[in-house]
C-alpha cells in the first residue's frame, strides 16, 4: 500500500505552534506520505513553505481565503504571484466564496477570486476552491474559468474543491469540469448522512481526501483539535461507503492528489532534503 495524502491541513496555523513537526511525525507514524499546507494570506503562505522546506512530504500554496479577500491588494497579489516560482508551492488556495461568515464583503470576495483565477490560469496551477452558501455564484465564476483553462492543464485536474459540502448535482458538475473532490473527516460525523450519499455516489478517481486541520476533527477523536494523522479516518469512510478495502482507497486517493498537485512519490513525510 501506499499510504494516503492529507489534502488540506493548515500546520502553520497558531494552533499548531510548537508542534508541527511532531503533528508531521505523528501523520508519519499513521500512514501519511504527503501533506498539503493551505495558505489563507501571504503570511501563511510563507509559513506553510517553511514548514515545506523541513519536511519532503509537506507542501505549500499561495492565495487569499475568502474571509481575507479585503487584504487583498496590488502589492500582496505580486508578492503571491512570485511564491509560484518557489517549486514547493503546489496550488493557488485557498481561494473562493464564503457567504456564510462574511468575513470580507461580497464584492470582495469576488474581486479577490477572480484576480486568484488569473493567475492560476497564466501560471496553470490547480486551484483549492473554499465554497460556503455561495453555490450559485462560485458556478458563475468557476465554470466558464474551467472552460478557459482547461486547455492549459493538459489533462491534469484543474483543482479541488475542498470540505465539500454540496449536493450531488453540484459535485457531479464540478466532476465533469475537471475538478476533484476533496472529502474531509467530518463525513464520519453522525449528522453527516447527506454527504456520505453524496460520496458514496462518485466516482473513486474523483476524490482526494483532507482533514483541514485543525478544524472538524472526525467522530472518533471528537473535541481534539484535528491533525493529519486522522485523514484515514477520511479514508475509512469512503471505504466503507464503496465497499472496498481501505488501503485501495489510500492508493486511489493518493494517486489523485499526486495528479492534481504534480506530486513525485515520497516514502516519508517527515524527511529532509538531499
Ligand atoms: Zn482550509
Amino acid at each position: 500500500m501506499t499510504g494516503f495524502i492529507d489534502t488540506h491541513a493548515h500546520l502553520q496555523e497558531p494552533e499548531f505552534a510548537g508542534d508541527a513537526d511532531a503533528a508531521i511525525q505523528r501523520a508519519a507514524d499513521a500512514g501519511v506520505t504527503e501533506i498539503v499546507v493551505p495558505a489563507v494570506d501571504l503570511a501563511s503562505a510563507r509559513g506553510g513553505l517553511e514548514l515545506a522546506r523541513r519536511h519532503a512530504g509537506v507542501y505549500a500554496t499561495a492565495g487569499y481565503h475568502p474571509h481575507e479577500a479585503s487584504k487583498l491588494d496590488e502589492e500582496s497579489l505580486s508578492q503571491v504571484e512570485a511564491l509560484f516560482d518557489e517549486p514547493r508551492v503546489v496550488a493557488v488556495g485557498e481561494i473562493g466564496l464564503d457567504f456564510y461568515r462574511m468575513h470580507s464583503t461580497e464584492q470582495e470576495q469576488l474581486a479577490a477570486f477572480e484576480a486568484m483565477l488569473i493567475l492560476a490560469e497564466r501560471r496553470a496551477m490547480p486551484v483549492i476552491v473554499h465554497c460556503r452558501d455561495a453555490w450559485e455564484a462560485m458556478a458563475e465564476q468557476l465554470a466558464p474559468w474551467a472552460r478557459r483553462a482547461v486547455a492549459r492543464f493538459e489533462g491534469r485536474p484543474l483543482g479541488v474543491l475542498h470540505y465539500f459540502s454540496g449536493t450531488l448535482e453540484e459535485a457531479q458538475r464540478y466532476v465533469e469540469l475537471g475538478f476533484v473532490i476533496s472529502v474531509h473527516t467530518s463525513v464520519t460525523h453522525p449528522k453527516q448522512q447527506g454527504l456520505r450519499d453524496v460520496v458514496s455516489r462518485l466516482p473513486l478517481e474523483a476524490l482526494v481526501i483532507e482533514t483541514d486541520s485543525p478544524y472538524g476533527a472526525p467522530q472518533s477523536q471528537r473535541g481534539k483539535r484535528n491533525e493529519p494523522a486522522f485523514v484515514v479516518e477520511a479514508a475509512r469512510q469512503i471505504a466503507i461507503l464503496h465497499n472496498v478495502d481501505l488501503d485501495y482507497i489510500g492508493d486511489v486517493t493518493s494517486a489523485n492528489a499526486r495528479r492534481l498537485f504534480g506530486l513525485p512519490v515520497t516514502a516519508d513525510v517527515t524527511g529532509g532534503h538531499g
